[in-house]
């Protein structure tokens, strides 16, 4: 079989820029592809790549697009090379999204925005991501009446003092059916670590402490998970498939978080969680809505139905997506 292949990159501005330990990140860069079979069904995918975690860089995929001929084959969408993770997931997900699109279609059509996704029902099932610091304090309200039990805030972007102070007043304020997840991005230091899993084994509220030490404290973190009740979850150490099943080799059995969009390729990570019987909870790589069904299809696969996933980021952005998406790849 032979797919017509055709691509388009893309800038999204967040609302406000996300701050993490890794720093400020105000642009969503990507890019949109589509493939043609020869009997016209269409897929679409997207390459959503996130360097500093661990993916390849938006110009090594868009090298990487440039160079494939207008058509290719199953054989070229299954053998992009596993420092491509980004890639392998967009091509592989076009590919397995392909569906009958009706003449009449729009783009926006094409894309699957008219078919919703069952927002309500998923909401309450999806954690939602605080802002950073003390703007928490006042942003937790409205998601909660809209249905979020399970709240995600990051750590490591202040002075342990003054987040613990912080997570104390939070903690004062959620109600105490909240589960509370902390995501640190590997920015603390070991006895920042120690001193914050001390504090969430005294609390009932919080889920699991993610990614409290950079990756290359993966030791440490692994005494942490047998000192502390506390879960850790380890997110950027797992950034890809093969790191994730290095982590489990090595004995991880607390969490993995999954960014599929990034991890590599759907194919392989079913294989992976199917065997182990990995603890996951999925979660955005803050993709478009392309990217975001993908996932969403192989975390309703195979992620640990008693977690929430990590989706509850459609605030990030601003304005009709639908209208965004089909004049872009209208003009492209
Ligand atoms: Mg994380």
């Amino acid at each position: 079989m032979l797919y017509q292949f055709d691509f388009c990159p893309y800038r999204r501005p967040f609302v406000r820029p996300l701050t993490t330990s890794h720093g400020n990140w105000e642009v969503r860069e990507g890019i949109i592809l589509r493939l043609t079979d020869e009997t016209g069904r269409i897929g679409w995918g997207e390459i959503a790549p996130i360097p500093w975690f661990g993916s390849e860089t938006l110009e090594q995929a868009l090298d990487f697009c440039q160079q494939l001929p207008p058509q290719i084959t199953t054989t070229d969408i299954f053998s992009i090379p596993a420092t491509l993770p980004a890639c392998q997931f967009g091509f592989e997900s076009a590919w397995e999204g392909r569906k009958v699109v009706g003449g009449r279609w729009q783009v926006a059509g094409e894309f699957g925005l008219k078919r919703k996704l069952p927002l309500p029902d998923f909401c309450k099932k999806s954690s939602y991501l605080l802002p950073t610091g003390e703007n928490a304090l006042q942003a937790w309200q409205t998601p909660w009446q809209e249905g979020y039990r399970t709240f995600k805030w990051k750590i490591g972007t202040a002075t342990v003092e003054t987040e613990l102070k912080l997570f104390n007043q939070l903690l004062q304020q959620l109600p105490p059916s909240v589960k509370l997840r902390l995501d640190a991005n590997g920015g603390l230091s070991e006895s920042a670590a120690h001193q914050w899993l001390r504090a969430t084994d005294e609390v009932g509220m919080v889920e699991f402490v993610e990614q409290p030490l950079p990756p290359k404290q993966f030791d440490s973190m692994l005494k942490m998970a047998h000192q502390y009740t506390t879960l850790i979850a380890l997110d950027e150490s797992v950034a890809t498939l093969s790191q994730l099943e290095t982590a489990y080799y090595r004995g991880w059995r607390d969490i993995f978080v999954i960014k599929a969009a990034i991890a590599g390729s759907p194919k392989r990570l079913r294989e992976l969680c199917q065997a182990y019987q990995l603890d996951t909870v999925f979660s955005s790589a803050l993709t478009t809505t392309i990217g975001t069904q993908a996932s969403l299809q192989l975390a309703a696969e195979l992620s640990n139905p008693q977690r929430a996933v990590g989706f509850g980021v459609n605030h990030w952005f601003t304005g009709d997506e639908e209208t965004w998406l089909e004049q872009l790849w209208n003009n492209h």
